[in-house]
C-alpha cells in the first residue's frame, strides 16, 4: 500500500468487533481477563491500549519501521529513548536542536551521567573527531528547528556505523510524507506528533518508530517501565490528523514556497532561511534526500528588535504562539520562545539571533497570507 492508503487504513480498522469505521477511543484504564493468565490481548492501558496500538502501527508503517510508539508528549518519546543509555554514555548532537530537546540533554540528562557534544552537523570530519570510546549514540534533527539547517542523513549514518553508534532521527519537520529516515540507515525516529501529524493543534504527543526487534523490546520496556505514553484520547486525534497528512503537506508546501520566494525579494527581510531555495546551503541534500521542503521557513529582519516587534503586533491572520505544523499559520519569536530554553551564549553561536522569526505556513488561502506579511512588514 502506499502512504496515503496507509494513513487511512493501516492497524485493527475497521474494528474487528462492530466495524466502526472510526477508530474506536477505548477510554479504558484496564482489560477484564477471560481467564487466569489468559487476556483478549490487552491487560493494562499503561502497557497498550487498543486506540494507541492503531496510531502505533499506522506510524510504524508510514516510516517504514518495525514497530512505533505513542508517548504523552515528543518530549515524553526524546526522554524515554534517552534512558536506552547509561551513566558514563556520550551523546553527539546537532548544536541547532529543538529548544526542549537541547534542555532536556544539557539540564538533566547531563545530572544522570550522560554527556553531549554538541556540533553541526553538516561535516563528516567534525563528528568522526568528536567522537570518543564511550559515544554511544548520535542524535540528528534535519531540517532542523529553527534554523532549517540540513544534515546529509546518509553520510551521518555511515559515520555512526563505522563506530557503533545508534542513531537517532528527529523527523517532526519533514514528517514521513517528505523524508523516511529509515531507508537511509536511521535506527530510530521521533516524532512530536503535537505538530504537523496532528496538525490541527489540539493535542500534545510524541511518538518513537524503532527498526530491530531489540529496541523494539528496549522501548516498550521502557514506556511501561516510564509510563511516559500517550492516552486513548490523544490518539485518536494525532490518528484523524494522520489521515490528512499527505493532503496537508502537499498545500503547507505549495504555500510555503510562496511565501519564501515573497520574504526572499522583501527589502525588509535580512535573510530567508527555507531549504527550498536554491541559495539554501543543504537545498542539494534535502532535494536528494527529501520528497519536498516543508511548510517552515524562518527569516531574520532588519531593524533590531524594534521591528521584529512591530511585526508580530501588526499580524492578523498569523497568530504570535509557541508550536507549529497545524492549519493555522503560526509566528514565533525562537529566542524568547521555542529556544529561550537554550543558554543565551549557545543560542547565538549556532545562529539564533533576536531578529530572528519562525513561521509555520498554514493552509489558508496563500494570498491571505501574503497580504497579512506585506502589511506587517511595511515599515512604519
Ligand atoms: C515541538 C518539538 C519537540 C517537542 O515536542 P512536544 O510535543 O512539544 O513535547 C521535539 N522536537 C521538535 C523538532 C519539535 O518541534
Amino acid at each position: 500500500m502506499r502512504f496515503e492508503t496507509i494513513a487511512v487504513h493501516a492497524g485493527d480498522r475497521p474494528d474487528a468487533r462492530f466495524g466502526a469505521i472510526s477508530v474506536p477511543i477505548y477510554q479504558t484504564s484496564t482489560f477484564v481477563f477471560e481467564d487466569v493468565g489468559k487476556t483478549r490481548g490487552f491487560d493494562y492501558s499503561r502497557v497498550a491500549n487498543p486506540t494507541r496500538k492503531v496510531l502505533e502501527d499506522t506510524i510504524a508503517q508510514l516510516e517504514g519501521g518495525k514497530a512505533g510508539f505513542a508517548f504523552a508528549t515528543g518530549m515524553a518519546a526524546e526522554t524515554t529513548v534517552m534512558h536506552l543509555l547509561k551513566a558514563g554514555d556520550h551523546v553527539i548532537s546537532g548544536d541547532d536542536v529543538y529548544g526542549g530537546t537541547y534542555r532536556l540533554f544539557q539540564h538533566v540528562m547531563k545530572d544522570f551521567g550522560i554527556d553531549f557534544t554538541l556540533l553541526r552537523m553538516d561535516d563528516r570530519r567534525k563528528i568522526e573527531s568528536a567522537i570518543r570510546p564511550n559515544t554511544k549514540m548520535l542524535w540528528l534533527e534535519t531540517p532542523s528547528n529553527p534554523l532549517l539547517n540540513i544534515t546529509d542523513i546518509e553520510m551521518a549514518v555511515d559515520v555512526a556505523r563505522r563506530h557503533n553508534l545508534l542513531t537517532v532521527l528527529d523527523n517532526t519537520f519533514a514528517t514521513p510524507y517528505l523524508l523516511k529516515p529509515i531507508e537511509f540507515g536511521v535506527d530510530l525516529v521521533v516524532h512530536s506528533t503535537t505538530k504537523y501529524l496532528n496538525g490541527h493543534c489540539d493535542v500534545v504527543g510524541g511518538a518513537v518508530v524503532t527498526t530491530t526487534e531489540e529496541l523494539t523490546e528496549r522501548v516498550q520496556f521502557l514506556l511501561n517501565a516510564m509510563g511516559t505514553c500517550a492516552a486513548p484520547f490523544d490518539c485518536w486525534l494525532v490518528l484523524r490528523g494522520i489521515e490528512t497528512l499527505a493532503v496537508r503537506m502537499r498545500q503547507h508546501e505549495e504555500n510555503t514556497r510562496v511565501v519564501a520566494d515573497y520574504l526572499s525579494r522583501h527589502s525588509v527581510v535580512k535573510r530567508v532561511f527555507y531549504p527550498g531555495l536554491e541559495s539554501h546551503p543543504g537545498h542539494e541534500i534535502a532535494r536528494r534526500q527529501m520528497k519536498g521542503f516543508g511548510g517552515m521557513v524562518s527569516v531574520e529582519l532588519k531593524g533590531g528588535m524594534a521591528a521584529v516587534n512591530r511585526f508580530f503586533r501588526s499580524m492578523k491572520v498569523f497568530s504570535l504562539a509557541e508550536s507549529l505544523g497545524g492549519v493555522a499559520s503560526l509566528a514565533e519569536h525562537p529566542a524568547t520562545m521555542s529556544h529561550a530554553s537554550m543558554d543565551k551564549d549557545h543560542r547565538e553561536k549556532v545562529g539564533i539571533t533576536d531578529e530572528l522569526v519562525r513561521l509555520s505556513i498554514g493552509l489558508e488561502n496563500v494570498d491571505d497570507l501574503i497580504e497579512d506579511l506585506e502589511q506587517a512588514l511595511k515599515r512604519r
